[in-house]
């Protein structure tokens, strides 16, 4: 199924992105939960962090890649969050993996 995300990967939908290659793309959240809050993404459309299968795992790892680049582009190397949210008794709204990468304030604990 078509999501949101997949909209944005095709060009159907805007967004503000901040890296694109043929694999992966990353834009800035709509809804900012803190000054940096970017979502990196694999544009294989994979629905969750469950479903990555042995084949993802060179993709899981750039994204891991373009993640650290962001952070440093964005001046937060020294302190920032990279979280999926698994599942929507996890919180996932939009059922195309991707990765919160969140920074440029104190982050304080794990709620
Ligand atoms: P989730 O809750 O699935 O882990 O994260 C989905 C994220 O996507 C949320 O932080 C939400 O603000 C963001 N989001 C939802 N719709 C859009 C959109 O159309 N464009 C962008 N850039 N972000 C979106």
């Amino acid at each position: 199924m078509t999501t949101i995300f997949g909209k944005i990967i095709t060009g159907e939908l805007p967004a503000e992105k901040v890296f694109e290659n043929e694999r992966i793309l990353a834009i800035k959240d709509l809804h900012p939960k803190a000054p940096v809050h970017l979502l990196i993404m694999p544009k294989k459309e994979i629905p969750n962090l469950q479903s990555v299968e042995e084949v993802d795992l060179p993709l899981i790892g750039e994204i891991i890649t373009v993640a650290q680049s962001l952070a440093s582009e964005y001046d937060i190397a020294d302190g920032y969050r990279l979280i999926v949210n698994n599942g929507a008794t996890a919180g996932q709204s939009v059922s195309h993996l991707h990765f919160h990468l969140i920074g440029g304030k104190n982050l304080g604990g794990m709620a």
